[in-house]
């Protein structure tokens, strides 16, 4: 059974976190001030760490840098009232492996929390999943309806690309910085052909598309049809 640490001052949320996560299978250890979160965070073994930001006394931020510089390595899952991108970035800058903002539902918190429970403790990710799709990232296999797929090195990049951004619009100017990581300019025709290669082998007959061309902008993968 994962273990995870919830730290959150607010009572109420702080007990119907618990009570979900315990409902959905997760053994909950609870903290309502930063010092308590540390405290428990340093002396408790746990697979992730649910890390509100505002805290009195000692706030998630600081309780956060002060964990990854006595080198806890356990993703952190951050909830965030605010909602600037500034937040956001100097949340994962600061060691966040996830954010989330309130309010937020409760099913986008599990799965977010299942997302980052499925990478190792290095935070790397292990598995990536789209429908009847996997994509097992350190044997480097894909696996689409139980048959295994042979992949080029390229496609292989693009389509973890794709698993990582499901549901959302991917641009070529995206696929070209960072798949590519060489300007757009030349390289047109050179994604659309990839992608070309990739669809034929991923959406043999009888399979649903899965990579969705959005006109004029570049692709989607969409986990339902
Ligand atoms: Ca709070």
């Amino acid at each position: 059974m994962p273990r995870v640490l919830v730290v959150e001052d607010e009572k109420k949320l702080l007990a119907s976190l618990k009570k979900g996560l315990e409902q959905d299978g997760y053994e909950v250890i609870t903290a309502a001030t930063g010092e308590e979160g540390y405290y428990s965070a340093t002396t408790e073994k746990m697979d992730g760490l649910i890390l509100d930001l505002m805290l009195p006394g000692r706030d998630g931020m600081q309780v956060l840098n002060d964990l990854r510089s006595v080198g806890f390595s356990q993703p952190v899952l951050i909830l965030t009232a605010k909602d600037s991108v500034e937040d956001r970035v100097s949340g994962l800058d600061g060691g966040a492996d996830d954010y989330l903002v309130k309010p937020f539902a409760f099913a986008e918190l599990l799965a977010r929390l299942r997302a980052l429970l499925r990478r190792d403790t290095t935070g790397r990710e292990l598995m990536l999943r789209v429908a009847d799709l996997e994509m097992d990232l350190i044997a480097r296999r894909v696996v689409r309806d139980g048959e295994e797929i042979e992949v080029s090195q390229r496609e292989f990049e693009l389509l973890a690309y794709f698993l990582r951004h499901v549901n959302a619009v991917v641009t070529r100017d995206m696929l070209a910085r960072d798949v590519w990581q060489e300007p757009m300019g030349v390289l047109t025709n050179v994604i659309d052909v990839y992608v070309g290669l990739l669809r034929k082998k991923v959406e043999r007959p009888g399979l649903r598309q899965l990579i969705h061309t959005v006109r004029g902008v570049g692709y989607v993968v969409r986990d339902s049809p």
